[in-house]
C-alpha cells in the first residue's frame, strides 16, 4: 500500500468524522468543521487494475466476472445502509464523503464565502440541523394540506395540481409534466404531459398477480395507512384511506405504458394542442394547470400517453372530491416524508428501502444531505469539486480516448457487411454530429434567484423544486441549450442524450479506479474506453438508432437495413433472456436490450481503439510479455470486468429486474465477452467452454 493511499475504511474510521455523523446539531457541525478543516479531506485511491480484487482460482473462460471480481466481492460486503455495493457506488460514496468535507468547511457563516459557497454551505447546514427538522414535525406540510382540504370543487384541481407539481420532487401527483425537445423537431423545446402519480416504483407492481406482487401490495397498503396516521388520522380512517389511495393508483397504473413500451419513442410522442388535450381529458382544467405550473402549451405540447390522459380524466369524473383529496394528501406526504421528522423518515425507510430493497439501516443523515445539495445546487457544488479534483490533463486524456473510440466506430460502420451504403452514409453523418462533453459544463448554472435559508430545510427543498420547475419552463420557446448537462460533475455515471446527440462524462466518472492515470493503457481502455464506447453505441442501439444526427425522431434506415439490424438485436435479446436474475426471475431482455447492445458495442470499440493506440503499439511488441502475471490483452479484459465488481441484495435484484434497464453486473461482463473471439484468444479458451460461443452463434451489431 503506497503512502498516498487512504482507504474508504480509514476515512470513515476517523474519530472526528464519526463524531460528526453521530451529532446533527448546527453547533456541532460548526465546531467539527473547524477541526476538520485542518486536515483537508482527500479522495482515496484504488488502482485501475486491482490484483487483490481477482480470484485466480476461477477459470476466466468459464466466468470472467468472478475471476476478475471474486476477491472484491469477498472483501466488500454490502454496507447495511446499501441495497447493493459495487465499484461505482463505492466510488460515489467516496466522492460524497469528499464533498461532505468541502460542505463542512463552507457551512459556518463566514465573510469569505462566495455567493455559491454560501448557498451550498447554508443548505447543508440547514439539512444537518436535525433538531430543527425534528421540532418542525409535520408542520412544513400544513400549508399544502390546507390547500388540498380547501379545494372547493374538481374544477379547481387544475390550478392546485399546477402549483403542487412545481413544488414537489418526484413522479408527479396524479400525472407528471415536464419540458423536452420536440421529438420531431429537436430544435424546439415544448411542454409534455406524462403518466405518473404512482407511489410504487412501476406500474407492474400494481398489475402483476403473482404471490410476491400481492404481498408487496398488502405491505404497501399498510405503509400508506401508517403515513396517514402520522398525519394525525385515527387508525380506522387511515385504513380506509389506504384503500382509496390503492384504488386510485391501481387505475393510474393500469392505464400507464409498461417500461418496455416506453422504450419505443413513437409510443410516447403525440403532438397535441391545448384544445386537443382539453377534449381528450375534459375533466381537468388544463388552461388553469398550465398557468399555475408556469408551463406553456404553445404552439403545441407532447401528450406522451394519450390513453393515460383520457383514463385520468375518466377517473377524475368517477372519484369523489373527498377521495381525490385523500389521494393528494397521501401523495404530498409520501413525496415529502424524507425531508420531515424522524417518524416520517423511519416509515419511508422501512417500506421503500428496507422492505422493497433489503437495506438494513437508513443512510446516515450527511449522505442524504450531500445528495440533496447535489440535486438542488449541483453546479454550485460542481465548481468546488472540479476545482479540486479534475485536472486539465484528465480532461485532455479522456477527450483523446473519446476521439479514438469515435474513429473506431467510423471504421466499424464503414466495414459493416450487412448495411447498405445509403444507410451507412446516414450513420456516419450521425456519428460525425455527436458532441463530446467531458468533465463539467462550459457555463455554470446560475442559482441566484433561489433563496436558501439556514433555518428552513423543508423550505429550501420546496423552493429548489420550484426553481427547477421554472428554469425548465423558461426553456419553452427558446433555442435549445446544447451545453447543458443532465448530470452534475460529481456524478459517478455517464450518459448519451439521443436528442442532443451528445455523450457526457462527468468528472467523477473519470476518477480511479475507473480511469487511472497511474495505470497502463490496457485496463484503462477496457474500463473507461468501454464506457465511452457504451455511450456512443447508445446513439445506435434499438432505441437510439431511431433518431438522426440532429436529434429528430426520423427513420433514416432503408427497410432492408432496419430488418438486418433487428435480426442482430434479436440475437442479443435472446442471449440475455436466458440469464437468471434471482430465484425464478429471468432478465426481461426487451427492457435491457438497449443497454446490452451498448455494452457489447462499447467493448468492441474499446478493443479496436486500444489496438490502434500508439502507446499500445509500442507496448505490444511482445504480446506474450506479462505484467502481474497477465498479458496486455488479459489486462484489457480484467480492467473491463472490474468496472462492474459488486454485490447485490436479492431484494434489490428482484426490484431491479422490473425497473432497471441494465442487466445484472455479472452478465454485463460475461454476456459481452462470450461474443468476443478476442477474449477467447486472450485467455486461450477452448471451444465448448461457457464463455466461448461458436462463431455462428456470436451476436455482433456494430
Ligand atoms: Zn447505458
Amino acid at each position: 500500500m503506497s503512502a498516498d493511499r487512504c482507504t474508504y475504511g480509514t476515512a470513515l474510521g476517523c474519530a472526528r468524522v464519526l463524531a460528526l455523523v453521530a451529532c446533527g446539531a448546527l453547533a456541532c457541525i460548526t465546531s467539527c468543521a473547524v477541526a476538520a478543516a485542518a486536515d483537508a479531506v482527500s479522495l482515496p485511491y484504488s488502482p485501475g487494475l486491482d490484483l487483490k480484487a481477482m480470484d485466480r482460482s476461477v477459470d476466466p473462460c468459464t466466468d470472467l466476472y468472478t475471476y476478475a471480481c471474486g476477491g472484491w466481492q469477498k472483501a466488500n460486503p454490502i454496507p447495511p445502509e446499501q441495497s447493493s455495493w459495487d465499484v461505482y457506488s463505492k466510488l460515489a460514496i467516496e466522492v460524497r464523503t469528499f464533498l461532505k468535507g468541502i460542505l463542512e468547511q463552507l457551512a459556518p457563516v463566514a465573510a469569505s464565502r462566495s455567493p455559491e459557497q454560501q448557498r451550498i454551505g447554508d443548505y447543508f447546514a440547514a439539512c444537518m440541523n436535525v433538531d430543527a427538522v425534528e421540532a418542525a414535525g409535520s408542520a412544513p406540510l400544513q400549508g399544502e394540506l390546507a390547500r388540498i382540504a380547501g379545494l372547493p370543487d374538481k374544477r379547481a384541481l387544475g390550478a392546485l395540481l399546477g402549483a403542487l407539481h412545481t413544488r414537489t420532487w418526484g413522479s408527479g401527483l396524479l400525472f407528471a409534466s415536464g419540458v423536452e425537445q420536440d421529438a420531431r423537431d429537436a430544435s424546439r423545446m415544448i411542454a409534455s404531459v406524462d403518466a405518473g402519480g404512482l407511489g410504487l416504483p412501476d406500474r407492474d407492481y400494481y398489475t402483476k398477480q403473482d404471490a410476491k406482487a400481492r404481498e408487496i401490495r398488502t405491505r404497501y397498503r399498510a405503509h400508506i395507512a401508517r403515513v396517514m396516521t402520522l398525519l394525525g388520522e385515527p387508525h380506522a380512517a387511515a385504513q380506509a384511506d389506504a384503500m382509496v389511495v390503492m384504488r386510485i393508483e391501481t387505475a393510474l397504473a393500469a392505464s400507464s405504458l409498461t417500461m418496455v413500451d416506453k422504450r419505443d419513442p413513437y409510443k410516447v410522442y403525440h403532438r397535441s394542442t391545448l384544445d386537443e388535450l382539453q377534449k381528450l381529458a375534459p375533466e381537468l382544467d388544463w388552461s388553469a394547470y398550465f398557468k399555475a405550473s408556469g408551463l406553456v402549451a404553445a404552439p403545441w405540447l407532447n401528450v406522451s400517453e394519450l390513453h393515460f390522459a383520457s383514463e385520468l380524466s375518466a377517473q377524475l369524473a368517477r372519484e369523489s372530491l373527498e377521495d381525490l383529496k385523500t389521494y393528494l394528501r397521501w401523495a404530498v406526504a409520501a413525496s415529502s416524508s424524507r425531508y420531515l421528522s424522524s417518524g416520517f423518515v423511519a416509515e419511508d425507510f422501512a417500506f421503500n428501502h428496507a422492505y422493497l430493497l433489503g437495506t438494513e439501516v437508513d443512510q446516515p443523515r450527511w449522505q442524504k444531505c450531500v445528495a440533496w445539495v447535489d440535486r438542488d445546487l449541483g453546479e454550485d457544488l460542481g465548481r468546488e469539486f472540479v476545482a479540486r479534483e479534475f485536472p486539465a490533463a484528465t480532461q485532455a486524456a479522456a477527450l483523446h480516448m473519446t476521439e479514438e473510440i469515435e474513429t473506431a466506430m467510423r471504421e466499424r460502420i464503414e466495414r459493416l457487411t450487412w448495411m447498405t451504403p445509403e444507410t451507412k452514409a446516414q450513420a456516419l453523418a450521425k456519428l460525425a454530429a455527436v458532441r463530446n462533453k467531458i468533465g463539467y459544463p462550459r457555463h455554470w448554472r446560475d442559482y441566484s434567484p433561489l433563496v436558501i435559508r439556514r433555518d428552513d430545510f423543508f423550505g429550501n427543498v420546496q423552493r429548489a423544486a420550484e426553481f427547477e420547475s421554472h428554469r425548465e419552463a423558461a426553456k419553452i420557446g427558446r433555442p435549445v441549450d446544447r451545453d447543458e448537462w443532465e448530470m452534475t460533475p460529481q456524478t459517478v455515471n455517464a450518459y448519451y442524450d439521443p436528442q442532443l446527440n451528445d455523450i457526457n462524462f462527468p468528472a467523477a466518472v473519470l476518477l480511479p479506479p475507473l480511469f487511472d492515470a497511474r495505470m497502463d493503457a490496457a485496463p484503462n481502455y477496457g474500463n473507461t474506453g468501454g464506457t465511452i464506447g457504451h455511450e456512443l453505441t447508445h446513439g445506435f442501439d434499438d432505441s437510439g438508432r431511431q433518431y438522426d444526427g440532429a436529434g429528430n425522431l426520423r427513420n433514416w434506415w432503408t427497410p432492408t437495413d432496419a430488418k438486418q439490424f433487428d435480426e442482430r438485436a434479436q440475437c442479443v435479446r435472446d442471449q440475455y433472456a436466458a440469464y437468471t436474475v434471482v430465484d425464478d426471475v429471468k432478465i426481461n431482455s426487451a427492457l435491457t436490450a438497449g443497454e446490452d447492445i451498448a455494452d457489447l458495442g462499447g467493448e468492441l470499440l474499446a478493443w479496436m481503439a486500444w489496438q490502434a493506440d500508439q502507446e499500445h503499439k509500442a507496448a505490444a511488441a511482445d504480446p506474450a510479455a506479462k505484467r502481474d502475471g497477465l498479458t496486455e490483452s488479459q489486462r484489457f479484459f480484467v480492467g473491463f470486468a472490474q468496472w462492474a465488481c459488486g454485490n447485490v441484495r436479492p431484494q434489490r435484484l428482484r426490484a431491479s429486474a422490473m425497473v432497471d434497464p441494465h442487466s445484472p453486473p455479472r452478465y454485463r461482463i460475461n454476456g459481452v465477452v462470450s461474443n468476443m473471439p478476442e477474449f477467447a484468444e486472450a485467455f486461450h479458451c477452448r471451444t465448448g467452454q461457457a464463455l466461448v460461443k461458436p462463431a455462428s452463434k456470436r451476436c455482433v451489431i456494430w
